[in-house]
């Protein structure tokens, strides 16, 4: 396997987070956000972004998976719901990334039914070339190609998520 250097570097990430994080605090000034990270990918993106976000800020956890590896299921579980009662709630989703969107628009279309105030997506990043669902996504950090990317929170077969930058993961079978 290989690993490209940054692709996005440390300072790249951090600008788009404080520009996000900007945007957010001016578009939810006077109300409370609460704020569900998608485990485990958006752990790092989440944790940075809250760090941030200038208005009242409540945190809950959502675990969801549909890959395995690097090849997607299209099947959505649920491995561990949030525990915030969200009726009437400003819910902002982070996500680390969107691929085909199946993940998110599950996600979404599960905590709709339960009436929030408002709900709306911000991913770190947005792979555009393989979408399926009709998805919204009003914060998004940065569009990247169709690349297999980790570090910051993403991973391959849970590994490289701790890397603090965003690297293009190859497989390579002369090597692995
Ligand atoms: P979707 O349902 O949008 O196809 O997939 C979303 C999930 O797939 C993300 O939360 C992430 O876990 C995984 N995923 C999609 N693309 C990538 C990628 O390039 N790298 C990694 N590490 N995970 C990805």
């Amino acid at each position: 396997m290989i690993i490209s250097k940054p692709y996005l570097t440390v300072e790249q990430i951090q600008h788009k987070v404080k520009e996000l994080a900007g945007r957010i605090s001016a578009d939810y000034r006077g109300k409370e956000i609460l704020a569900v990270g998608i485990l485990k990918g958006a752990f790092m993106f989440f944790t940075d972004m809250v760090k941030l976000i200038q208005v009242p800020v409540e945190i809950d956890f959502l675990v969801a998976s549909s890959y395995i590896k690097t090849r997607t299921t299209g099947e959505v579980k649920i491995h561990a719901d949030i525990r915030e009662e969200i009726k009437g709630k400003h819910v902002i989703l982070f996500e680390d990334i969107v691929d085909t969107g199946i993940t998110l628009k599950f996600i979404k279309d599960t905590l709709l039914s339960r009436d929030p105030a408002s709900l709306k997506i911000c991913t770190f990043l947005d792979k555009k070339a393989h979408r399926q669902a009709d998805l919204d996504l009003e914060y998004v950090g940065y569009e990247i190609p169709d690349e297999y990317v980790v570090g910051y929170g993403l991973d391959y077969d849970n590994k490289f998520r701790n890397l603090p930058y965003i690297a293009v993961f190859k497989e390579d079978s002369a090597h692995s």
